[in-house]
């Protein structure tokens, strides 16, 4: 729960919003949601209690990216340049087409070019009746400081599965990667083995294992051969970690644990799971 940006919430529904507004911090994709609830909030046909409906014609319209009031930029090169800003300007001072609040979110704030933030400024200080600008940016320090002080700042924290997230080649899928960070147990590195192994492979081969201790079948751990060394000790890992999570049995953790080790100092991991088996069916099963 981000405490800085409900009270912006508040603040919106209440409509004593600031013109500006500078989301920062955080992941791009969060700050862009925020934005848009932020929209709704202020757009919204039939607010409930002290949230935006989401289901109005405003809320679903805003979500879709169909409202005339309410636009997203995103710079289509590396920066965000003048001839972008000024096209955008003329939007900003068009009227309103549906009365309530035009919102504008500019996204990559920290990449427009000073020429771009010039003209920005003097958007800023002519400020259009019940329009929002939220500038969205990774590093709020990249601005002019004029433009920095003018405006509201809302803090994204950054968790350190966002930084994980952000450092990510954009090729890689961003809900597996989300999966694999969650398996891994918040693990960045573990889960760079998992999205290289597969996270279905990675599910897969945990799932036989649980379901062969489930049954004290010791065939069934058989077939989960051969796996290398780099895999046993991730496999193993995910494992641990749901046994913490699940607060199921300390004896099985502390014996995965111990496995974990024994597989990192150049046991057999064959070997190691296979007596691991053995162990957790003396504790029967889970
Ligand atoms: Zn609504």
């Amino acid at each position: 729960m981000n405490i800085a940006f409900e009270l912006l919430v508040r603040a919106a529904l209440e409509e004593r919003i600031a013109h500006l507004l500078l989301f920062h911090s955080g992941a791009a994709l969060e700050r862009r949601q925020a934005g848009v609830y932020l929209a709704q909030a202020l757009n919204c046909q039939s607010l409930r209690a002290a949230a935006p409906c989401l289901e109005c014609s405003a809320c679903r319209r805003i979500h879709s990216g169909n409202h005339p009031d309410v636009h997203i930029l995103q710079p289509q090169k590396a920066s965000l340049g003048i001839e972008e800003i000024l096209h955008w300007q003329e939007q900003v001072y068009r009227k309103h087409y549906e009365g309530k609040y035009k919102v504008f979110i500019l996204e990559q704030a920290d990449r427009l070019t000073l020429p771009a933030e010039n003209a920005l400024l003097k958007v800023i200080e002519e400020p259009p009746e019940r329009t929002i600008i939220i500038l969205s940016a990774q590093n709020a320090e990249a601005l002019l400081p004029t433009i920095q002080s003018r405006a509201q700042a809302v803090y994204f924290p950054e968790t350190e599965k966002d930084n994980w997230l952000n450092s990510l080649d954009p090729s890689i899928n961003p809900q597996e990667a989300e999966e694999a960070f969650m398996l891994s147990g918040n693990d960045p590195e573990g889960a760079l083995v998992i999205l290289d192994l597969g996270v279905a492979k990675v599910k897969q081969w945990v799932d036989q294992f649980e379901e062969a201790i489930r049954e004290s079948d010791f065939l069934k751990v058989f077939s989960l051969f051969p796996i290398e060394k780099n895999e046993a000790l991730i496999y193993l890992q995910v494992l641990a970690y749901q046994e913490y999570a699940d607060v199921r049995s300390p004896g099985a953790m502390l014996a995965i644990n111990k496995t974990l080790d024994q597989i990192r100092k150049q046991a057999n991991p064959r070997l190691a799971i296979e007596v691991l088996a053995l162990e957790l069916f003396r504790q029967g099963g889970h």
